[in-house]
């Protein structure tokens, strides 16, 4: 990997300001999901480590919620510039161990550090209240003051962007954190945390805790007492059992989970727009993001038409390694997922589906799998309900707004969803009825620092981004005060 800043590049966990190894010298193997050579060793940690993190943390939080806003404002600041400097080396760095193309990697450097940004200057507004008393000589007053030291698990899939999400509102209301990435990405991890240092965010304010034993870190993560909030991104099976193990010291909880989005299509879309939109929402990242669109829905008169323009599209994507010019599919994060993947396509076939293209991988042992149309698909098939997490797309067929929208919400799920019409009316009827915190409407882009991301359901609860976002890192207090 060539970096022209090759400080970015660091295998150890960090703890209190300092780059440190796991204490009995265990490392685990980082591999590039796209020809599998061995990327780096990283410090391989456990309890004892977390634990020392969170105690840094806790040090580090009486001194940092003492800083003012300003101060605080302009550190993120400083840590946003930097990786806007910086954004070619951590997208190099971001592809290569996460498998998407490079310019896919670079969006996400810019939307990751958007966060950062938005912060900075949410920093300066954590404004309190002052409510009328309810007696005349009574004065209420609300505070905001930072829950303390914030514990962030986070998944593989936007090993940038899911992490400034979480650091910097916590960081901007005055919290410190105790982070764990997955273990297949923390080298996007750590190369933040490297600029963050630069930019003078003070020793044991971040700390990342890498390790192979995710139960081991969560344990302590979600048992210590001194812990007082958890966010996590992850699979929803993960986000309920974090939330059972947060239970015995009543943590305050983010949990940003899996997702199942339907993308539904009526008979007065435009449909180039919305073949645009699937490929957008379906494909990125190869299938690999919490708001993939999961089922596409077309209706009966179009069908036809969509999944021809749709595959005509899909043949013109080209696949490979992220680092080559011009690739739109990269690999998908592992063999597991690879296998996880066609194992879907064959249950869907065996069961009557048809593959209109793809539908299987590159070549022999590669990781990387076609864009794939399954047609003739049924709500009893995986597909419907079940996370693809690959670049797979079933269409289903629809006659009536009643139907589709049955269908949309027959799932657990409620993260994003999506649909194209025309009809004013129905457009407002559609967008009320999905239970789905996210509702994209002729458009397959919904994800911007400026609104608040998150789900419903099964999918989790809490706002990341917009000028909600503050809030989960957030105490309220009132003084109740009576005057002479
Ligand atoms: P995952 O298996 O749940 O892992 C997520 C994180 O949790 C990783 O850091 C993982 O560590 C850690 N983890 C796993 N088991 C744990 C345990 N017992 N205790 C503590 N931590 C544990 O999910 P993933 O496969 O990485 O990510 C894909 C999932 O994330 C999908 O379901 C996707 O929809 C969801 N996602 C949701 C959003 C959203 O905003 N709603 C955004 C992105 C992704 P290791 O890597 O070390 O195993």
């Amino acid at each position: 990997m060539k970096l022209n800043n090759n400080k970015l590049l660091k295998a150890s966990s960090y703890i209190n300001g300092k780059w440190v190894n796991a204490d009995l010298g265990n490392t685990f193997d980082v591999f590039n999901p796209f020809d599998n050579s061995l990327l780096a060793q990283v410090s391989d940690c456990g309890q004892k480590e977390t634990r020392e993190a969170i105690e840094a943390a806790q040090e580090a939080f009486k001194v940092w919620k003492n800083y003012s806003a300003d101060q605080r404002s302009k550190l993120l600041r400083r840590w946003y510039d930097l990786q806007m400097e910086n954004i070619d080396d951590l997208a190099v760095i971001l592809t290569y161990e996460q498998g998407k193309p490079f310019e896919e990697a670079k969006g996400e450097i810019k939307y990751g550090a958007s966060f950062v940004e938005w912060f900075s200057e949410e920093a300066r507004r954590i404004y309190g209240d002052v409510i009328p008393g309810h007696e005349s000589n009574k004065r209420i007053v609300i505070l905001k003051q930072p829950i303390g030291v914030v514990a962030a698990i986070t998944p593989w899939n936007f090993p940038n962007s899911m992490i400034t999400r979480k650091v910097a509102p916590a960081l901007a209301v005055g919290c410190t954190v105790v982070l764990k990435p997955a273990k297949f990405t923390p080298l996007s991890a750590n190369a933040l945390v490297v600029l963050a240092e630069e930019a003078g965010i003070p020793k044991g304010v971040i700390n990342v805790v890498h390790g192979k034993k995710a139960s081991v870190i969560g344990k302590e993560l979600t048992e210590n007492p001194i812990v007082k909030k958890l966010s996590f991104t992850g699979s929803t099976e993960v986000g309920k059992l974090l939330m059972a193990q947060c239970a015995g010291t009543v943590k305050k909880l983010s949990l940003e989970l899996g997702g199942n989005a339907p993308f539904i299509v009526f008979n007065d879309a435009n449909i180039d727009k919305a073949v645009q939109g699937a490929i957008a929402s379906k494909f990125r990242n190869a299938g690999q993001t919490c708001v993939c669109s999961n089922r596409l829905f077309v209706q009966s008169e179009i069908y036809d038409e969509f999944n021809e323009k749709l595959r005509k599209e899909l043949a013109k994507l080209k696949m490979g390694n992220g680092m080559d010019s011009g690739v739109n599919i990269g690999p998908l994060i592992d063999e597991n997922a690879v296998k996880f993947v066609e194992g879907l396509v064959e249950e869907a076939v065996d069961n009557g589906a048809k593959i209109v293209c793809g539908g299987k991988r590159l070549e022999k042992n590669s990781g990387i799998f076609h864009p794939t149309i399954l047609s003739d698909v049924n709500i009893d098939m995986r597909v419907f309900n079940e996370e693809i997490f690959g670049p797979i797309a079933p269409v289903f067929k629809f006659e009536t707004e009643e139907e589709v929208i049955q269908k949309a919400n027959d799932t657990p799920f409620g993260l994003a969803s999506y649909f194209y019409g025309n009809n004013n009316s129905q457009i407002w009827r559609v967008a009320e009825a999905l239970e789905y915190g996210i509702v994209g409407i002729n458009t397959g882009m919904i994800s911007t620092t400026i609104a608040p991301f998150g789900g419903i359901k099964e999918s989790g609860f809490g706002r990341e981004g917009s000028k909600y976002g503050t809030d989960d890192y957030i105490e309220i207090k009132y003084l109740c005060m009576e005057i002479e």
